[in-house]
């Protein structure tokens, strides 16, 4: 498939998108079984992963949405902007961050310190995709779908350049 200038090939399909999205679920619905756990959803690109992972989630829970923007094009800006339109109150919560990908880790980093610092009883990570570069933030990554290898993909949320996210497959980039 072509998006913009280059070709992507289909590399995750939606059935077993959802497939390991109910386990990720389930072992949520397990670990917070007594607790209210309050999910941030980063947007834009974890959007569809946020719908379709709070719909097998059935403990008592908040769901609110922040963004983000640190990633321009192809590669890594290094340079992670502000968190906007954080309204929770996160004192004594148990937060639950939803990404759709952790690359290099320093986004996920900036936002865990973050929550941390407003007083939060916990902060844990649940991300789709992990690629290798982000070794070193492994264990602060509760939750991972799929560890991916390290080339852009695209679409179930995740955009190139704007493009792909309403593409119900992640498509890799084809070399
Ligand atoms: P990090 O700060 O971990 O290096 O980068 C994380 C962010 O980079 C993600 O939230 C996502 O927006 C973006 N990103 C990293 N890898 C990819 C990729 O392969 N495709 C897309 N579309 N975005 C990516």
């Amino acid at each position: 498939m072509i998006i913009k200038d280059k070709e992507f090939v289909k590399y995750i399909s939606a059935q077993d998108l959802t497939g390991r999205i109910k386990e990720l679920a389930s072992a949520i619905n397990t670990d917070y079984e007594d607790k209210r756990p309050l999910f941030i959803a980063i947007l834009n690109g974890s959007f569809m992963f946020a719908a379709d992972l709070l719909k097998e989630v059935d403990v008592a829970c908040e769901i609110s949405f922040v963004k983000v923007a640190s990633y321009e094009e192809m590669e890594s800006s290094g340079n992670v902007k502000q968190l906007i339109g954080l309204n929770e109150p996160i004192f004594n919560k148990d937060v639950i961050i939803i990404e759709d990908i952790v690359d290099t880790g320093r986004t996920i980093s900036k936002i865990l310190d973050e929550f941390l610092s407003l007083g939060a009883n916990s902060v844990e990570v649940i991300t789709l995709l992990q690629k290798p570069n982000s070794n070193e933030l492994g264990d602060k990554i509760k939750y991972i779908g799929f560890d991916i290898p390290d080339a852009f993909v695209l679409g179930y949320g995740l955009d190139y350049d704007g493009l792909g996210r309403n593409l119900k497959d992640i498509y890799q980039l084809k070399v």
